[in-house]
């Protein structure tokens, strides 16, 4: 009885086996066809996540870490970040120390070898682009966040061309079978802001040399882009919080020069800058630093341009 029982399973089982270990074979292809059907990119902050899905399309699946309404050099830096960037194929940084107080504690933490720095997976588009304000002399004892110069160029239109160069290359090196398309997203992104870049251009001719006052040192390469002074700070210094003598001076130098405009960013404080234009009669114009979630990097300039002439108009 006993051989009778062991030797019809015997075959059976043996069956049950190879056809799961088909099946498995079968998922697993499956799987890891799927997973790398996309890459998986991480971008610090939401400029540099649209300009990435402009070039990846729908071959990407993005995450952004900062979000629209986040001091992008204040970062929460959340554990559950690591998880992601180690999954990560690439992530796109904007540099020049931008990120330094949050983002290298996440990479050390998420030990993948594919973002370490010089590799195609770690893309630091600073490094395509002139940076203003580079310190002759370094002193960080006075809490200037800028020591390498000013990290915020992603609104020039110009450094978002370079910066779309850079990721578009970086992506066909870590897949090249997809490069035709990136290329071809690339070249449709520079048509279109070429045309674009026209346009604001002209929008904002009648407004050369205008002085606006920003809440912090964010606007000096689209100032200089759209020959505007952005360049009177409501910090004492980026990343020194408003005090009430360098107020006054920005307001004695407002009324002097005939100042009308101040710029916000969500994440500063709006009822200081509120303060400012009730003693200089300026309006306070709310100037998103970033794209929102989903709004394309050309959108986002037209928005903050759009405002600017709305303001001024405003102010004729
Ligand atoms: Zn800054």
């Amino acid at each position: 009885m006993k051989n009778i029982i062991i030797f019809p399973l015997t075959p059976n089982f043996s069956w049950v086996c190879q056809s799961a270990r088909f099946l498995l074979t079968v998922l697993t292809v499956s799987f890891t066809l799927t997973s790398h059907a996309k890459l998986n990119i991480v971008a610090t902050t939401p400029d540099f996540g649209a300009i990435a899905t402009a070039i990846g399309g729908d071959r990407i699946d993005l995450l952004v870490l900062a979000k629209p309404t986040e001091d992008p050099h204040f970062v929460d830096a959340k554990p559950s970040l690591i998880v992601k960037l180690n999954r990560a194929d690439a992530v796109i940084e904007g540099g020049a120390e931008l990120e330094i107080g949050w983002l290298p504690a996440l990479l050390d933490g998420a030990r993948n070898p594919k973002l370490e720095s010089g590799k195609p997976g770690h893309i630091s588009t600073a490094e395509g682009v002139q940076l203003l304000e580079v310190p002759s002399t370094l002193d960080r004892s006075k809490g200037d966040i800028h020591a390498s110069g000013n990290p915020h160029y992603a609104s020039d239109p110009v450094a978002g061309k370079a910066a779309a160069q850079d990721i578009c290359n970086s992506f066909c090196q870590i897949e090249p079978k997809s490069c035709d398309y990136f290329q071809a997203n690339l070249k449709k992104f520079n048509a279109d802001l070429d045309a674009k870049l026209a346009q604001w251009k002209a929008a904002l001719a009648p407004y050369q040399g205008k002085e606006v006052v920003c809440y912090h040192d964010s606007w000096p390469y689209f100032g200089e882009r759209f020959g505007l002074k952005m360049d009177v700070f409501l910090e004492p210094k980026p990343g020194i919080p408003p005090t009430p003598a360098h107020l006054a001076q920005v307001i004695t130098k407002m009324k002097a020069d005939k100042i009308g405009v101040i710029v916000v960013q969500p994440y500063q404080n709006r009822k200081t800058a509120e303060t400012v234009a009730n003693h200089t009669d300026a309006l306070v114009v709310d100037f998103p630093h970033f794209p929102t979630a989903g709004q394309s990097y050309a959108d986002w300039i037209d928005g903050l341009v759009k405002s600017l002439v709305k303001a001024f108009e405003a102010k004729k």
